[in-house]
């Protein structure tokens, strides 16, 4: 008992603690302004100093039109990158990459050398372009095995290189990419890379026929709003669930949660501004153009949004936010939660990736313009993205699964695991009307009259919003709206890019074929967009995505529901699939698929194991040990008033035994429930392939991890809190 006495305490200096720390940050609020932008990047600016004009404009050609770099100038470039570098007194650098565990990876080299002896500061062209790591140990799911394991990085011109600040120095990170020997992608990088190189060829036919002639290169743009929970620092350390596994596996429900809708937009709490400020102001310095912040529904609940970027570069620094936020968050005595459902019963987080297209004279291609109907460009483009996700739902799903995620695709803050769009009512009239061979409205039809003679009428927005959709046209983008908060953006753009690639080939192709039978190019177009139109038609979905009704609708319209990762990681290995990815280049064979798809399951499978692990260790170290405290309280309680019956009347002990008993049988449920676990995981392990595992994994352990917390919760509500050992949810989520 003393033990609990101990972690009572324990809680009580935390709180304190937490309120001292909320009293230091605010009266000592630092400055933040942009001033600092970029001055940690290699940015345009700086090469434009540091360059000779020769190499300035090579260099600069290439990271316009994403040609190969021109290895002449290669020692040059890395000259003067190591010069700005050591006059910001930097001495290591590294390759800086993103193999497929989801996270960053850097290995530091010093620019140090000896040379007969003599200390010098060196870096050659060839240590930019190309390193080395070795790479062993990186998820490969079996393409290579340890003694060939020869992995090069190998620069991305098109993302700038920028400095990490360190506690004793910073490090220059050099934005590569992570090959094997023979080519093949170790990375997510390359295949998003290779998606934008097929998705620019493919637009680039639209434009030329619709006579644009000046554009070289379209460019798949994209912008993450990426969300994240917040919580003292002190509580997160003395909750190992959330330390190891990212979310809790135990924790009733608070007497407030998100009901009041009092969070979301509402005033940013001091502590947690500083916060932002302090992650932004480092972020401006890495160039990340950092542009809203927000409190989302959930209490302690928070987003942030940069301004939209090419998809590579996006990327790059969607990592980057993710890595500044939980470093920031460090340093403020707060931890940063990524994962996608961290608390049960309130919202879970999400990452919105925005994404469009736009040519090289900077032309957002998904922007209708005031006359959509009119707009035969935009036309096209949109109908290719409806074609993509029409035929590539699958693949789509597969592309934001993961353990966290399934926790919240359906749940009621996120769409279903089901692939549908929305286009907006104005649109989608414009659709109908192509189909139908209608004239569209005009316009001027869709003025809004404020009623207010002192403001100007308005154009209704293109979109009206629909929260619920996972795929939402919201003005001139697409918004992807079902990716987990914690996942990489790669994969899911790769997908996109490659499947809206395939879709305008194949418009071009019919188009093509109609106008070489005579047709006009308007009339031809307009043929072909009816087709697709009529073909697509059911994804579109303007309705409530949360709805039951929506799910009947949607088995009704044939549209897939794969609500677990275990089964929607197939899609990947789909003839269909493999296909499209092969043939737009993101991979060079089917073995590589088949390796990320081996890779992806063996995450899924080991994140289980690691979630049931931890589940029963919480549960027999903490849980049953602080029932078992209060049952000896009870039991002495029980066991004094029985040596004085006589002064008591009969029914004296009746709650006191209920409660001993209620107590009881929750830690015999608890001590059961684990047992079954354990045997499940190991009926599922002993199956013979990863699929089947993961199979058996979502079918089995996921939805018996949250049953069995049930009697773990309701213990924490019967159990006095000062022998409750974990923190809280009204103390996560409320105190700060
Ligand atoms: P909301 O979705 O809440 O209306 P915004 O319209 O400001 O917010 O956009 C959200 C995100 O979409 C931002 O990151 C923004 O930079 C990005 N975005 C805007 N335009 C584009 C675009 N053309 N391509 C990709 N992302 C874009
Ligand atoms: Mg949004």
């Amino acid at each position: 008992m003393s033990n609990n006495l101990q972690s009572s305490h324990k809680r009580q200096e935390i709180l304190l603690k937490i309120a001292f720390n909320r009293d230091a940050s605010s009266s000592e609020l630092k400055k933040n302004g942009s001033s600092d932008f970029g001055i940690n990047t290699f940015d345009d600016r700086v090469m434009r100093e540091r360059l000779p004009k020769d190499a300035y404009k090579k260099l600069r050609h290439t990271i316009r039109t994403g040609e190969k770099l021109d290895m002449s100038i290669a020692n040059t470039v890395a000259h003067a990158m190591k010069e700005w570098a050591i006059s910001k007194g930097i001495t290591h650098f590294t390759h800086w990459f993103q193999p497929q565990t989801g996270l960053t990876a850097e290995k530091h080299d010093a620019f140090l050398e000896l040379v007969e002896g003599e200390v010098i500061e060196r870096f050659q062209g060839d240590k930019l372009v190309q390193g080395e790591p070795d790479a062993s140990s990186f998820p490969s799911g079996g393409s290579r095995t340890t003694f060939e394991a020869r992995g090069y990085t190998m620069w991305d011109p098109s993302s700038p290189a920028f400095i990490v600040d360190g506690p004793k120095g910073g490090i220059l990170c050099i934005p590569s990419v992570f090959i094997s020997y023979t080519g093949e992608a170790l990375d997510k990088k390359t295949p998003l890379l290779r998606s934008m190189k097929a998705l620019s060829d493919s637009a680039l036919k639209v434009l030329r026929l619709i006579g644009n002639t000046s554009a070289s290169r379209v460019v798949a743009t994209i912008g993450t709003e990426q969300e994240y929970f917040l919580i003292d620092k002190a509580f997160y350390l003395l909750r190992p669930d959330l330390q190891i596994t990212g979310r809790t596996l135990q924790g009733a429900q608070p007497p407030k949660g998100q009901q009041l809708d009092d969070h979301y937009f509402g005033a940013i709490k001091e502590r947690v501004l500083a916060f932002m400020q302090d992650a932004e102001t480092e972020l401006y310095k890495l160039g990340v153009p950092a542009k809203t912040r927000h409190n989302e529904v959930a209490p302690h609940q928070f987003e942030i949004a940069p301004i939209f970027a090419e998809a590579n570069v996006g990327s790059d620094r969607n990592q980057l936010i993710m890595e500044v936020l939980k470093k920031v968050a460090n340093r403020n005595g707060l931890a940063l939660l990524l994962h996608e459902k961290p608390f049960a019963g309130i919202n879970g987080s999400g990452k919105h990736n925005n994404w469009s297209m736009s040519d090289s004279d900077g032309n957002n291609l998904l922007d209708p313009g005031d006359t959509p109907e009119k707009n035969l460009q935009f036309l096209i483009f949109l109908v290719s993205v409806l074609r993509a996700v029409y035929h590539y739902g699958g693949l789509l799903r597969m592309s934001i699964a993961s353990a966290g995620n399934d926790h919240r695709l359906g749940a009621n803050e996120a769409p279903p695991a089901i692939i549908s769009l929305f286009l907006g009512e104005r649109l989608h009239t414009v659709l109908d009307d192509i189909e139908e061979g209608r004239k569209t409205k005009k316009a001027e039809d869709y003025l809004i009259d404020l009623g207010l003679s002192n403001l100007p009428s308005i154009l209704r927005d293109n979109t009206d919003r629909n929260r619920t959709s996972p795929f939402a046209f919201t003005g001139e983008k697409f918004e992807f709206r079902a990716l987990g908060s914690a996942a990489s953006v790669s994969l899911a753009n790769t997908v996109l890019s490659a499947a809206v690639a395939e879709s305008i080939d194949i418009l071009i192709e019919d188009i093509n074929k109609e106008m070489s039978n005579g047709v006009e190019l308007d009339a031809a177009v307009l043929k072909v967009l009816q087709k697709f139109i009529i073909e697509t038609k059911p994804i579109r979905f303007e309705g409530n995505n949360y709805s039951k009704e929506w799910e009947e609708e949607a088995k009704r319209r044939g549209l897939p529901n794969v609500k677990k990762t275990g089964y929607a990681l197939d899609s990947l290995v789909d003839k269909e699939n493999v296909h499209l990815l092969l043939s737009k280049g993101c991979f060079k064979t089917k073995e590589e698929i088949e390796n990320r798809y081996n890779t992806k399951l063996e995450q899924y499978i080991t994140t289980l194991e690691i979630e049931v692990q931890t589940f029963t260790d919480l549960i027999n170290t903490y849980i049953i040990p602080a029932a078992i405290s209060y049952q000896e309280q009870l039991l002495s309680v029980v066991k004094g008033i029985k040596d004085l019956s006589d002064i008591f009347p009969a029914d004296t002990l009746k709650e006191e035994i209920k409660i001993l008993q209620s107590v009881s049988e929750k830690i015999t449920k608890l001590k059961k429930g684990c047992a079954e676990l354990e045997a499940k995981l190991e009926e599922g392990e002993k199956l013979n392939s990863l699929s089947k595992t993961a199979k058996f994994f979502s079918d089995h352990i996921a939805d018996l991890l949250t049953d069995l917390r049930i009697p773990a919760d309701e213990l924490e509500k019967i159990v006095p809190d000062a022998l409750w050992p974990l923190p809280k949810y009204s103390e996560m989520l409320f105190i700060m």
